[in-house]
C-alpha cells in the first residue's frame, strides 16, 4: 500500500508552517528542504490576477517516518502543523476520498 499526501492548494495561503515544522522535525539546515511552497501569479479569464501557494514535498520527504513509528504523533509534522488544515496524511484509498472533498487536491505518494 502506498502512502502520502493530498493538499487542497484553493487553501493553502503560503504560510510556510508546513516548511518550518518539516525543517524542525528534520533538524533541515537552511538550505535543505523537506517541503517548498511555490508561489504562483497569473492573470484570469476575468482580468484579475490569481495568486496561489503550492506546497510541494522534495525527494527529502520520508512521510515523517521515525515520527510515526515513535507513537509520538500518526500524523506528519506539516500536516499537524498546517495553519489551513489542508493536507491531508493518509494510504492511497483514505487519500482518495478526502481528495474528493477537496476543491484543487494535489496528491503526493512515496
Ligand atoms: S510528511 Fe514529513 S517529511 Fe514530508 S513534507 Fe511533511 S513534514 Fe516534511
Ligand atoms: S502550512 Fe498549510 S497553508 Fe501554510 S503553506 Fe503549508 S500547506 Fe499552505
Amino acid at each position: 500500500m502506498r502512502y502520502g499526501l493530498a493538499i487542497d492548494i484553493e487553501y493553502c495561503t503560503g504560510c510556510q508552517s508546513c516548511n518550518i515544522a518539516c525543517k524542525q522535525e528534520h533538524g533541515f539546515d537552511t538550505g535543505t528542504f523537506g517541503i517548498i511552497v511555490t508561489e504562483h501569479i497569473y492573470p484570469k479569464l476575468d482580468g484579475k490576477v490569481q495568486i496561489d501557494f503550492v506546497p510541494f514535498p522534495t525527494t527529502l520527504c520520508d512521510l515523517c517516518a521515525h515520527r510515526r513509528a515513535s507513537g509520538e504523533d500518526d500524523v506528519p509534522a506539516c500536516a499537524h502543523n498546517c495553519q489551513s488544515k489542508c493536507i491531508e496524511f493518509g494510504d492511497l484509498e483514505m487519500l482518495t476520498k478526502a481528495a474528493e472533498k477537496m476543491k484543487r487536491p494535489l496528491l503526493y505518494l512515496k
